[in-house]
């Protein structure tokens, strides 16, 4: 028994911000993880269902990376972008051809946040104009700008933000007005609403950011082909497309590898951004984009430690291991089978409304039972059952009331029967408890 982690979690309080969230009312210490697994300072053992943060995409402790970081930490750790950087130069050669982008650049970040925040300073200096698109309920990051595009209002605290920003229906479908349209009726609709945002500027907008599938929104994605319709009508404009692929990417939507695929018709974004899984918990993001909008900036720049060889090494390695294992087939394929499974458990279940998914990117929505009401208090329930029973899941939604589940891409068939048993199990529990 360790008596460690409740003076962890006081200190934690102590010095730490009101706003950092945290999991669980007794706070996990996690100290180790392999494969699909980790461990607790209590020495629990849990099937991680949330791969860290969508972080860990390939495996925990995957021997390849940890090799290499650890051969490119005992050689040089840093060095900056002021020199040259073999694993910089390669990781941005496999990313720019593995875009679909032509021509493309690639400026790597040490986060998401930061790699939005670079995408938004791109398309305002290549358009001259600080009037940017998003999506309502999008998250974007925790920065000024970011947080300035973020539509989901418990994420977006400030309405300070540099840019006005107009948000754009084309997430949230099941709900509101926009419930019950067939595929073709909810993107004209979304078209329409985009026509409309543009009447109300004055022809300055520069970019239109959205997530391919929203995750922090609650893994809800809008039917194929509606950043097609909208690229229509933004080229029509001169204005750029962003996508926002810091959770989509990398295969683990499954049948795509990356989210805009699934909205391929008018071709690829002109930016996109990336980040959480590539490094496989190191931190690595970037900005992906056409070279005519990565260049338009006039003036010197520089990341410290965007770029570092440690982590480009852990990003080669990773992504070497992800193409090399078909890891995005494995998404497809287990992914579908897990959405299967989920959905014979939610069928006898009142508090479960929907489960949906594309790869391993699945969100189950709960509700009060017999009502369409979001249950935020059962999700929070469900997870510190699941906990109890050695599976670990996120939350999100625009009011908390989705299961989060977003497992490493290299999951197998009896890892995802044991997890939706799991859960299953906890999902009984809160309802029981709250019904
Ligand atoms: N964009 C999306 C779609 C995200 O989900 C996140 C983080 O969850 C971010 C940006 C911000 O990334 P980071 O937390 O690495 O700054």
């Amino acid at each position: 028994m360790n008596h460690d982690s409740p003076s962890l979690h006081a200190r934690h309080q102590a010095v730490l911000p009101s706003w950092l969230a945290l999991y669980y009312e007794r706070p996990l210490e996690l100290t180790h993880g392999e494969g699909r697994h980790v461990w607790d300072a209590e020495g629990n053992r849990y099937l991680d269902f949330f791969g860290g943060i969508l972080t860990t995409m390939t495996a925990h402790a995957l021997p390849e990376v940890t090799k290499a970081v650890s051969e490119q930490a005992g050689r040089i750790i840093h060095t900056s972008t002021l020199y040259l950087s073999r694993p910089m130069v390669e990781l941005a050669e496999r990313i720019a051809t593995l875009s679909g982008i032509p021509d493309a650049r690639v400026f790597f970040t040490t986060s998401g946040t930061e790699a939005n925040d670079t995408a938004i300073l791109l398309a305002t200096a290549h358009r001259r104009s600080n009037q940017i698109l998003a999506m309502r309920n999008s998250y974007h990051g925790r920065s000024f700008s970011t947080v300035g595009v973020t539509g989901n209002s418990s994420w977006s605290p400030t309405s300070l933000s540099p840019f006005q920003t107009l948000y754009v229906h084309g997430g949230v479908r099941t709900r509101g007005p926009y419930a019950g349209l067939s595929d073709g009726e909810y993107i004209a609709a979304c078209v329409a609403d985009l026509e409309d945002m543009l009447q109300q500027t004055a022809g300055g907008v520069a970019a239109l950011i959205a997530e391919p599938v929203q995750g922090v929104g609650g893994f809800t994605a809008p039917p194929d082909g509606l950043y097609a319709a909208f690229r229509e009508v933004l080229d029509r404009h001169g204005i750029l497309w962003i996508s926002d692929e810091v959770q989509t990417g990398w295969g683990r939507t499954g049948d795509h590898f990356w989210g805009w695929q699934a909205h391929a018709e008018n071709g690829p974004p002109d930016l996109l951004t990336f980040a959480k899984g590539i490094g496989n918990g190191m931190s690595v993001g970037g900005v992906v984009g056409r070279a005519e909008v990565i260049n338009s900036l006039s003036a010197n720049s520089i990341s410290t430690f965007g770029g570092s060889p440690v982590t480009m090494a852990a990003g080669l390695a990773n992504l070497s291991y992800l193409l090399e294992h078909d890891l995005q087939g494995n998404a497809r394929r287990v992914g579908g089978l897990l959405i299967e499974r989920l959905r014979a458990v939610a069928a006898g279940l009142d508090v479960v409304r929907e489960v949906r998914g594309r790869g391993l990117m699945i969100g189950v929505d709960l509700v009060r039972p017999g009502t369409d009401e979001p249950w935020p208090e059962a999700a929070a329930l469900v997870l510190e059952a699941a906990r109890e029973r050695g599976l670990l899941i996120g939350k999100g939604g625009q009011t908390g009331a989705t299961l989060r589940i977003a497992p490493p891409l290299s999951l197998t068939v009896a890892e995802a029967e044991e997890g939706a048993g799991l859960l299953a199990e906890a999902l009984q529990v809160a309802q029981g408890q709250l019904v």
